[in-house]
């Protein structure tokens, strides 16, 4: 099968169910907060394998906004937007704006693996966790002012070459299960320890004492960090 093939039925498959009626909705009306967690690590994976491409065309920086093929100077037809939702009815009802421009530059990338492009052919799966982000239902991102906002919290608008830097995130779909598992067992334990539980919970990675501090910031508010005993090991803050 084609780069492109492939990426067409991909992008037929996702479920608009997903997406219908979820802009008026609250964050957490819409996704668990593991989820959510699950999401921003295929979004910073999104970002670091950019940065790498960046580092390699010597590149600074890009905008979200701004596909990979144009990177290397392709453009967009002029009635590509428009006759996107024609070739993929699915978009007629999701109506997300960077979900729309990530499918479509993601295709065009494919097209272009297919044309045997040797730039692309070194990056075939830099629209991957993008891609995968949307078939959980993640997609449900916007922008505003200068940063790329969700139920995740934020991410700055513009990818830096540095985040080429990073490690990769592992986005197997068993490493984003054990994430939102993670936090579940967290929520959890919390609920228990408000109640007034002296019952202990461990960490799911390592088996280690998980440690619940509990804060109150200046104003009053009430939070908590929940910290593997471990070094580098689980640490959130919950409210
Ligand atoms: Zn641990």
């Amino acid at each position: 099968m084609s780069y492109y093939k492939e990426a067409a039925e991909r992008i037929k498959s996702i479920d608009p169910n997903l997406y219908v009626g979820i802009l008026k909705k609250r964050y957490e009306e819409v996704r668990s907060r593991g989820e959510y967690e699950a999401d921003s690590i295929l979004i910073a994976e999104y970002y670091r394998r950019v940065g790498v491409f960046l580092q390699f065309l010597s590149i600074e920086a890009t905008s979200i906004y701004v596909g990979m093929d144009m990177l290397i100077g392709y453009k967009m037809d002029e009635n590509e937007w428009d006759n996107f939702p024609v070739k993929f009815p699915n978009f007629k009802e999701i109506d997300i704006m960077l979900m729309k421009l990530f499918s479509i530059h993601y295709l065009r990338w494919c097209s272009l693996l297919d044309s045997g492009n040797l730039i692309a052919l070194q990056f075939p799966d830099i629209y991957e966790p993008m891609i995968k982000l949307f078939e959980r239902g993640g997609g449900q991102i916007s922008t505003h002012h200068h940063e790329l906002v969700g139920g995740f919290g934020a991410f700055s608008r513009s990818i830096d070459s540095r985040r080429g830097d990073k490690k990769p995130f592992d986005i197997s779909d068993y490493a984003l299960k054990l994430i939102i598992n993670e936090v579940e067992h967290t929520e959890a334990y919390l609920a228990e320890h408000k109640r007034g539980s002296q019952t202990e919970y461990t960490c799911i990675r390592c088996s280690s004492r998980l440690l619940i501090q509990s804060n109150i910031t200046e104003y009053g508010y009430q939070w908590y960090k929940i910290k593997c005993e471990s070094d580098d090991c689980f640490n959130k803050n919950f409210s």
